[in-house]
């Protein structure tokens, strides 16, 4: 088993060499998307100008009322699809 309580300076180092290896951990929309770093485990997500940015607190509250709408929207796109076809 490895110890999870080791302090990340390797991989840090790891990332600051090679870069931060992403991996896409929700889909907040379309285009907002949260990336979590499989190395040193550093958050970004996808801002308002499309750039990607630290994953602040203030941003994940963002994400979460950016979610709400976009569920929501998709939901009314789908039962619209479905008056579309049954008409
Ligand atoms: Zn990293």
């Amino acid at each position: 088993m490895k110890s999870s309580t080791r302090p990340n300076l390797p991989q840090r180092f790891y990332c600051d060499l090679f870069g931060h290896n992403y991996k896409v951990t929700k889909d907040v929309t379309e285009h907002v998307k949260e990336y979590t770093c499989a190395c040193c485990k550093r958050e970004l997500t996808t801002n308002g100008n499309g750039r990607l940015t630290e994953l602040t607190p203030k941003f994940r509250e963002i994400n979460a009322t950016l979610a709400r709408i976009y569920s929501n929207k998709l939901a009314r796109m789908r039962a619209r699809r479905f008056e579309t076809s049954a008409a």
